[in-house]
């Protein structure tokens, strides 16, 4: 604390990520991260960006990143947004869409960034509670009344579980007064895109990124996809802070990943197919695992708090994620799909956790 702050960062709770561990030789099934590098293609395009350019700036519309998303999703560039990593996309639809007098809705389980950005912007909140199932219900939004936006995951984290596209159909022909944000950070394991809705509904946003299933956490690449004058209020936001959020090496490298079909296609094959042996796995062992659509599974052991687990496994050197709020999840442990390794890795340390005496 110091009288120098400007008063709002006294309210301040900001988000806390997951562990980025500075010893080597941890299984690291924190952060659903992809446990395969990127694509030769890929690696070579950023290479090839990394020269005497550098000296210049890039490109603040990020031009060919825009053109390669609009093709991937069947859409227009103007219908694109690029940001520095999903997180910055969403900080800045937050403010550019989500702040209106009318509260926000989003569910009581859900990605734990979106009340951190709505205390920044001073943006009213309402949770609309998860089903019995965990599964998000489109009836309990439209029945929290008016709203000034809607946010959700889809698939949810750190649940897993998906919303079917005609579910989210349903919900923006029933809410067309405020924007419906769709976070798609996990839909590529499993889930159905909403991007077929932007040419439809003018109040939808789709939120991508290219860390997950497309290998690139350390390179911050993200978008959104939505019609053309949403599209705008997010560029005057952005242009607000940093009129070039990518750099070269991030525009070049994400171009290259957006086109890499082949080894994106074998790549989340490789991880639902490993999703489905964990599941497995675990199910055998008396977990209770949610479907998962995403490159992680949501389980709870029986007699286990989800904060003895993570830390038993620690002790094992495998690192998974707790989240002690709300205490409806405190039990369950998130886990990245890892590779087959380090899966059996996991799975060997649990039983050990699960042969010795709590
Ligand atoms: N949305 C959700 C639901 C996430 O879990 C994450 C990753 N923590 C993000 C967005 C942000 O991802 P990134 O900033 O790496 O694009």
């Amino acid at each position: 604390m110091s009288r120098f702050w400007s008063p709002v960062v006294h309210t301040l709770t900001p988000y806390v990520p997951g562990e980025q561990p500075r010893i080597e030789g941890l299984v690291k099934l924190n952060t659903n991260e992809c446990p395969y590098g990127p694509s030769q293609a890929v690696l070579r395009a950023i290479a090839e960006a990394s020269g005497e350019a550098l000296r210049l700036y890039p490109d603040p519309q990020a031009s060919a990143l825009k053109a390669a998303a609009a093709q991937l999703h069947r859409l227009s560039p103007e219908q694109v947004f690029v940001g520095n990593g999903s997180d910055e996309v969403l900080a800045h639809v937050f403010m550019a869409l989500l702040k209106h007098e009318a509260p926000l809705l989003l569910p009581d389980i859900s990605y734990s960034f979106y009340p951190v950005y709505a205390r920044l912007y001073g943006i009213e909140t309402r949770q609309v509670a998860l089903a019995e199932d965990f599964s998000l219900r489109v009836d309990d939004l439209l029945a929290a009344g008016r709203n000034g936006g809607i946010i959700f995951a889809n698939p949810n984290a750190p649940t897993g579980m998906a919303l079917p596209r005609a579910e989210i159909e349903r919900l923006l022909q029933a809410n067309r007064d405020s924007v419906v944000v769709v976070d798609e950070a996990y839909v590529d394991f499993g889930a159905e895109s909403a991007d077929v809705l932007v040419q439809h509904y003018p109040n939808v946003l789709v939120v991508c990124t290219l860390s997950k299933s497309r290998a690139l956490a350390g390179l911050r690449v993200g978008y959104a996809l939505g019609q053309a004058p949403l599209i705008e209020a997010l560029t005057r936001v952005k242009d607000s802070f940093n009129s070039y959020p990518l750099d070269r090496l991030a525009i070049a490298g994400g171009v290259a990943a957006l086109q890499d079909t082949v080894g994106f296609t074998q790549m989340r094959q490789r991880i639902m197919a490993t999703r489905q042996r964990l599941s497995q796995a675990l199910r055998q062992r008396g977990a209770q695992v949610l479907p998962s659509s995403a490159n992680f599974v949501f389980a709870r052991l029986p007699a286990w708090t989800g904060a003895a687990l993570a830390a038993g496994l620690r002790e094992h050197r495998v690192l998974v994620r707790h989240f002690a709020q709300p205490a409806r999840i405190a039990d369950f442990v998130r886990i990245s799909i890892g590779t087959d390794a380090q899966i059996d890795t996991l799975l060997h340390a649990l039983d050990a956790l699960l042969q010795a005496p709590q």
